[in-house]
Order: structure tokens, then C-alpha cells, then sequence
């Protein structure tokens, strides 16, 4: 089984690499921030909930987001291994991530880490556009659609989420970056983080999380 976790700043690009690895494995994505502006879409309890946080560029509370990840790892598709997209963002969730898996007798096989400098992340974030039907990110300057408006995978609407202005960006950045770096240390501590470069083109960074699996270990059969 395959528990592949990919991790970044807000903005560094794992939501676009995250489904192209997910073709390469044959694994699905689990992205948590996906899965909470869902349920803000469906305005669900857990949506009216997290919604409070998301629009202040917080954290949710570990014990929201652990219980929302072990629903969705318990779901058949997830059998096979996953690729988590926004998921560990704290030690605590990392641990609890450990726990999880160790009661089935795996582990996460490798944690991704697409390093991104600061002010990139704020033009990348300013720009992004994602899709409706699964929140494939775009980008109107270095990543454009091939139609204005469309997602080139599944046809479905482009939006500019409403985290992504610029007074959120920056508590974004300032309330989660701390909680990035215990997270980072969390995986170099057990041997499983690999860092790529994030500052290249998406098919350089796309070649470069290959190569950060394959050093450590994970192949599509796996
Ligand atoms: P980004 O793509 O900018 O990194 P996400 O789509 O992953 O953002 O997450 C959007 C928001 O959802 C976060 O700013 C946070 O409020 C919330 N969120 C997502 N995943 C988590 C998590 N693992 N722990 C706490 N909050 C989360
Ligand atoms: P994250 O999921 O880590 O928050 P995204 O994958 O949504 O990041 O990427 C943030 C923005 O940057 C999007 O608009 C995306 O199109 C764009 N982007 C992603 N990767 C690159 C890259 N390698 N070079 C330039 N822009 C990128």
C-alpha cells in the first residue's frame, strides 16, 4: 500500500501535481481542502464549520480534519494506497496519520516536500483558478486552460476561490507556516521526507516528485 503525502506552502503546486502522480500510481487523491469546500458548497454542519477557519487563512482544528481523513482512508478506494494533498498540516495530525495507518500495518511510504520560495507563492496563489467538479488548479499566467474558463480534465467551470485574495494569502502564510515546518521535521525524523525543487516548470517538478519516489521506494506496483 502506498501513502504517498505531498507537502508545500499554501500555493506550491500540490494540487496540480497531486492528480498527474495519481495517474502515474493508480491511486486516488484525497485532498482535505477539497473535501472542506465541498461540504461548504453542500453547506453541511462540517461546512458552516470550517468555513470559519478557511475564510480567516486558519488551520481547522486537528480534531475536525483527523476525524474527516480517517472517514475517507476507511472508504474502498483507499484500499489500495492514496495520495494525500493538504494532509498531515500539523505534528498532532501526523501523528494521528502514524496511528491510523500502523492499525493496518502500513506507514507513509514517502513524504514529498515541493519547496517553493515565499514570493512565489503569492503570485501563484493571486492567479490560481480552479475547477468545480474536483478543484484542478489553474493558473491565468503560467498554467492557463486550453479553453478560458474550462478545466482541461473533467470540463467543468472555473472559480477564484475565496481565500485566494490577498489579505488571506498573507494569514495564510503567516498562521501556517510554523505548523509546515514541524510537519517537514516530523517526516525527516523517520526517514520518509524527499524535497524537490518546486520553482520549475510543472512537467520539471512533475519528473522530480519520480524521482523523490522512486528514491524512496514507491513504484506504481507497490
Ligand atoms: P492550499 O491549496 O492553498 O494549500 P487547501 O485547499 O489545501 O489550500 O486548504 C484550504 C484551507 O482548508 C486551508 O487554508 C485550511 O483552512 C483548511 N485545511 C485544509 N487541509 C487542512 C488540514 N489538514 N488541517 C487544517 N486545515 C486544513
Ligand atoms: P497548492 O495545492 O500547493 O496550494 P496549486 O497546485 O493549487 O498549489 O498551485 C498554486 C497555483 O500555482 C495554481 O494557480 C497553479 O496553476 C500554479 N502552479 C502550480 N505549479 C506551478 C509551477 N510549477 N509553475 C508555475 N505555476 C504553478
Amino acid at each position: 500500500m502506498n501513502v504517498v503525502v505531498l507537502l508545500g506552502a499554501p500555493g506550491a503546486g500540490k494540487g496540480t501535481q497531486a492528480p498527474l502522480l495519481a495517474a502515474r500510481l493508480g491511486i486516488p487523491v484525497v485532498a482535505t481542502g477539497g473535501l472542506f469546500r465541498a461540504a461548504v458548497r453542500d453547506g453541511t454542519p462540517l461546512g458552516l464549520e470550517a468555513r470559519r477557519y478557511m475564510d480567516a487563512g486558519q488551520l481547522v482544528p486537528d480534531e475536525i480534519v483527523v476525524k474527516l481523513l480517517l472517514e475517507r482512508l476507511g472508504r474502498p478506494d483507499a484500499a489500495a494506497g492514496v495520495i494525500l494533498d493538504g494532509f498531515p498540516r500539523t505534528d498532532v495530525q501526523a501523528a494521528a496519520l502514524d496511528r491510523a495507518l500502523a492499525d493496518r500495518g502500513s506507514a507513509v511510504s514517502a513524504a514529498v516536500l515541493v519547496d517553493v520560495p515565499a514570493e512565489e507563492l503569492i503570485r501563484r496563489m493571486s492567479g490560481r483558478w480552479i475547477c468545480r467538479a474536483a478543484g484542478h488548479p489553474y493558473h491565468e499566467v503560467f498554467s492557463p486552460p486550453r479553453q478560458a474558463g474550462v478545466c482541461d480534465l473533467d470540463g467543468s467551470e472555473l472559480y477564484q476561490r475565496a481565500d485566494d485574495q490577498p489579505a488571506t494569502i498573507r494569514a495564510r502564510m503567516d498562521q501556517q507556516l510554523g505548523a509546515l515546518g514541524q510537519v517537514i521535521e516530523h517526516y525527516r525524523a523517520s526517514g520518509v521526507l524527499r524535497v524537490v525543487n518546486g520553482l520549475q516548470e510543472i512537467d520539471a517538478v512533475a519528473a522530480a516528485v519520480d524521482a523523490a519516489l522512486a528514491d524512496a521506494g514507491v513504484t506504481a506496483a507497490g
